[in-house]
C-alpha cells in the first residue's frame, strides 16, 4: 500500500476522506478565504483613513467572517448532506451579500471596493443554483443595497454626490450584469445535462441492440454466449447441472415460400413467445439465429428436460398463425444435451446440434437426448 504523505492527511482531515463533501468543503473555504481577503481590505482601508468607524469595520469584519466559517464548519460535519442544498449556496450568497451591503455603509469612501466584492460573490451561484434561485439572490441583492444606498446617504451627513452616485451605477451593472452571465451559464449547463441524459439514453439503446434479437426481441447470439459461459462457471462451482438445447423450426423454407417472408416474420414471433411461455423465468430461450434456437435449462435433470421439450413440441404444434389462405401450422425439433464438467460449451452445442440432426433424419417434430458417452457415467457413477 502506497504511504500517506502527511500533506494527504492533513488534506483528509480538513476537507474529508469523502470525495462529495470533499469538493463541497473545497468550494466553501474558496468563499472563506475570498471573504476574508476583502475583510482585510477593509480593515487597512479603516486603519488608514480618518473618517471610518473602525470598532465598526472590525464586528463587521469578524461577524462576515465568522458566519462563513460556521457554514464550512456545518458542511465538513456532514451534516448539510441531507439537505436540499448540501453547498448552502443560497444562506453563503444571502449572507455574504447582506455583508457586503452593510461594508457599502460602514466603508465610507472606501465602498468602491464593494461592486467587485458583489461580482465575485454572484459569481459562486453559477455552480448549482437553480435559475428561479438566481433570479431571486438577484432580486435580494438589488434589495439589500437599494436600502445600503439609501442608508449611506443618511449615515454620512454629506448630501448624495457624483461619486455617489458613481458607485450606486457601479453596483446595478454588476448586479445586472452578473445575473445575465449567470443565467447564461445555467442554459449552457441545462443543455450540457440534456446532451449527456441524450448520450446515456442512446447508450442503453445500443447495449439493447447488441445484446437482443430485435424480432423476436429474445436475447441474441452474442448474448447468449454470455449468459452459457456464466452458467457453465456456475455449474462448475456449484456441481448443479447445465442442460443446452438446440431447436430447430422444421421446414420453414416453405413458411416462406408459401406465405412469403413477413408471415414467417409472424411465426417466428409466434414460436418464440409459446417457447417461452413454456419454460421457467430462469431458463434462457436466445435466438441463435434464423429457425434455430438454444435454450439453455440450469439445475434440471435430463428426464425432466426431455419431458419439457415434449411440452415445448406439443405447445408448437398447437400454434395457429392465420394466413391469407388459411391458418400456418409449425413443428420443431430438438436436439438436448447436458453440459459435461470438464467440457467447453462449444462442446456441448456440437453434442445438442448432432442431436438435433439426428430428430430431422428421424422425420423431425421430435425431441433426441445426446449420449452422454463413457466419461458422462463414469462422472454420474462417482457422484
Ligand atoms: P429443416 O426442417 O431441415 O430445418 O428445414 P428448414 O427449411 O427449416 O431449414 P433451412 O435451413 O433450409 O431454412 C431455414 C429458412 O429460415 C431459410 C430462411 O429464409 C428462413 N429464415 C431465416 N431467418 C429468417 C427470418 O428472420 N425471417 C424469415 N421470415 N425467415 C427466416
Ligand atoms: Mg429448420
Ligand atoms: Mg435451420
Amino acid at each position: 500500500m502506497r504511504k500517506t504523505s502527511r500533506w494527504q492527511r492533513l488534506r483528509d482531515v480538513v476537507l474529508s476522506t469523502d470525495p462529495r463533501r470533499r469538493t463541497l468543503v473545497s468550494m466553501a473555504l474558496l468563499a472563506l478565504v475570498l471573504m476574508a481577503s476583502s475583510a482585510g481590505v477593509m480593515l487597512l482601508v479603516a486603519m488608514a483613513s480618518s473618517e471610518v468607524n473602525r470598532a465598526a469595520v472590525q464586528w463587521w469584519a469578524a461577524i462576515s467572517v465568522g458566519g462563513l466559517l460556521v457554514m464550512t464548519a456545518f458542511i465538513r460535519s456532514g451534516e448539510t448532506a441531507r439537505l436540499n442544498d448540501p453547498s448552502l449556496t443560497v444562506p453563503q450568497m444571502v449572507w455574504t451579500i447582506t455583508s457586503g451591503a452593510v461594508a457599502y455603509v460602514i466603508a465610507g469612501d472606501a465602498r468602491g471596493v464593494v461592486p467587485s466584492v458583489l461580482a465575485m460573490i454572484l459569481f459562486f451561484g453559477t455552480f448549482g443554483l437553480t435559475v428561479a434561485e438566481v433570479m431571486g439572490i438577484g432580486v435580494y441583492a438589488l434589495l439589500a443595497f437599494a436600502c445600503a444606498v439609501a442608508a449611506t446617504t443618511r449615515v454620512n451627513a454629506s448630501p448624495f454626490g457624483y461619486l455617489d452616485t458613481a458607485y450606486a451605477l457601479m453596483v446595478l451593472i454588476v448586479l445586472g450584469g452578473s445575473i445575465a452571465l449567470n443565467l447564461r451559464i445555467q442554459r449552457i449547463r441545462s443543455r450540457l445535462r440534456e446532451q449527456r441524459e441524450a448520450l446515456a439514453h442512446a447508450l442503453a439503446v445500443n447495449r439493447e441492440l447488441a445484446t437482443r434479437d430485435e424480432l423476436t426481441g429474445l436475447p441474441n447470439r452474442r448474448a447468449m454466449q454470455d449468459l452459457m459461459d456464466l452458467e457453465h462457471r456456475r455449474s462448475l462451482r456449484s456441481g448443479r447441472p447445465m442442460l443446452l438445447a438446440e431447436l430447430d423450426i422444421d421446414h420453414f423454407k416453405r413458411v416462406n415460400d408459401s406465405h412469403g417472408h413477413a408471415t414467417g416474420d409472424r411465426a417466428l414471433q409466434a414460436f418464440a413467445g409459446v417457447v417461452r411461455a413454456s419454460v421457467r423465468d430462469t431458463d434462457v430461450l436466445a435466438r441463435w439465429g434464423g429457425e434455430e434456437f438454444v435454450l439453455m435449462l440450469s439445475d434440471t435433470q435430463v428426464e425432466d428436460a426431455r419431458e419439457l421439450l415434449e411440452r415445448v413440441r406439443t405447445a408448437v404444434a398447437a400454434i395457429e398463425i392465420p394466413h391469407a389462405s388459411g391458418v400456418l401450422r409449425l413443428t420443431v425439433s430438438a436436439g438436448l444435451a447436458l453440459h459435461l464438467p470438464g467440457d467447453t460449451v462449444e462442446l456441448t452445442l456440437e453434442r445438442a446440434d448432432q442431436a438435433l440432426y439426428t430428430a430431422k433424419s428421424l422425420g423431425r417434430n421430435r425431441v433426441v437426448v445426446a449420449p452422454t458417452g463413457q466419461r458422462a457415467a463414469r462422472a454420474s457413477a462417482a457422484s
